[in-house]
């Protein structure tokens, strides 16, 4: 399999999971576990969670405890896809730093390591709130939801598969 498929992969298990259960921090560990022996058959043997103060950014490599952060807002706004590729790029990090090879972003070792496994170079830019014109809220779980643009909430659930309900537009 090569990491284009392995990405697609996951993308799918990611979207059949429950939204509930995606957001556990015991799930992204092992999600996370699984991907770094996929890709880059090493073992994964820190922790993983959501950190919800990250605002922009899409995850974090903690220098000082080995542990991976998550932005949760990675797989709510943007794909299971991006997420997945956020994942390699994280582990990047962590694989290269406990290997003492370089492990920054300007790195070779870096570079090269991303480019082997497909992990995204730069997390699609996340948006602040207040940028997001429509809210729309799960009328089932209560996710509220960010959108640039209207959605046919006929067509489009939320994905619990709850319908939505559009309760601001700041474009009024
Ligand atoms: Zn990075
Ligand atoms: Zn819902």
């Amino acid at each position: 399999m090569n990491n284009k498929e392995k990405i697609a992969r996951y993308q799918k298990l990611i979207e059949e999971t429950p939204v509930k259960i995606q957001a556990t921090n015991h799930w992204l560990t092992n999600l996370v576990c699984e991907i770094s022996v996929a890709f880059f058959n090493k073992t994964f043997r820190h922790r993983a969670s959501y950190n919800n103060r990250l605002k922009t950014t899409g995850g974090r490599y903690r220098l000082d405890n080995h542990h991976l952060e998550f932005n949760w807002l990675v797989l709510e706004r943007l794909s299971a896809t991006i997420f997945v590729q956020v994942i390699l790029h994280e582990l990047c990090h962590y694989h290269l730093h406990l290997m003492g090879k370089g492990y920054r972003h300007r790195d070779q070792d870096f570079k090269r390591l991303l480019k082997q496994t497909g992990g995204l170079r730069y997390v699609p830019n996340l948006r602040r709130d207040e940028e997001y014109p429509y809210l729309y809220q799960c009328l089932a779980c209560e996710q509220k939801i960010h959108r640039f643009k209207k959605i046919d909430t006929k067509k489009y659930r939320c994905r619990c598969r709850g319908q939505l309900s559009l309760i601001d537009n700041r474009l009024k």
